[in-house]
């Protein structure tokens, strides 16, 4: 097996372990393999590994990237992880099957634009600052309710709810969080989870996690 293969199987493995202790279906958790900053070669040998989901966090870098490494495969599925600029929508819509940092209005209206131009809609996860961070992105606490309701008049599929709980501390009381807005507000899906913290987040009902460092490095 490759090294690619090899922390692929770990990572999945550690997935359907967490997803049995809550009693969940490991199926119902979609595997998300950030590749910013990774070479095409890379990306390449986790495809070959079976890896069909990548997430990028600036759309520069995935323009540049993606293009040559969609061409031959279709069934790849891209999602944009990262603070999107609306001057990027075009750029975004046409390229990222999945948005997971939708964060305002003005943004919202950006994409619907750019997806009605192009006759694609991707679909979104509305991002909440679960820590109230000054510096990061996500709607507020107070926005939320609002921002479903916008995407929900949208032609924008609603995908759930994303966050990055602050850094430093335990992220499982904001995966917890993040899982009771999602029930308070019917949304199905919970984007949550990075390389540090996956397991607890599966454990509190991840339905994708987004896994940099581990499957790569
Ligand atoms: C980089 C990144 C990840 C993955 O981080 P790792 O610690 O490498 O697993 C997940 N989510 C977002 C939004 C990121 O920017």
């Amino acid at each position: 097996m490759s090294d690619a293969a090899t922390r692929l199987d770990t990572v999945r493995a550690e997935i359907v372990r967490a997803a049995r202790a809550a009693r969940r279906d490991p199926a119902d958790v979609t595997l998300i393999a950030v590749s910013k900053r990774r070479s095409g070669d890379e990306i390449e040998a986790l495809i070959d590994a079976g890896m069909r989901d990548f997430g990028e966090n600036r759309v520069a870098e995935a323009s540049e990237k993606w293009p040559a490494l969609l061409a031959s495969r279709p069934d790849l599925r891209l999602h944009m992880i990262g603070q999107l600029q609306s001057n990027k929508a075009g750029e975004a819509v046409a390229l990222f099957d999945t948005i997971h940092s939708l964060d305002r209005a003005s943004l919202l209206a950006a994409l619907v634009a750019a997806g009605e131009k192009a006759g694609r809609f991707p679909s979104v996860y509305v991002q909440v600052n679960v820590g109230e961070e000054e510096q990061k992105g996500g709607a507020s606490m107070a926005d939320l309710p609002a921002l479903i309701g916008a995407v929900r008049a949208s032609p924008l599929p609603l995908a759930g709810l994303m966050a990055m709980p602050p850094q430093g501390v335990e992220a499982g009381p904001y995966f917890a969080l993040l899982a009771k807005l999602a029930g308070r507000h019917g949304v199905a899906g919970l984007s949550m989870g990075m390389s540090s913290d996956y397991p607890a987040a599966v454990m509190l009902g991840a339905t994708a996690v987004r896994i940099g460092s581990a499957l790569f490095d």
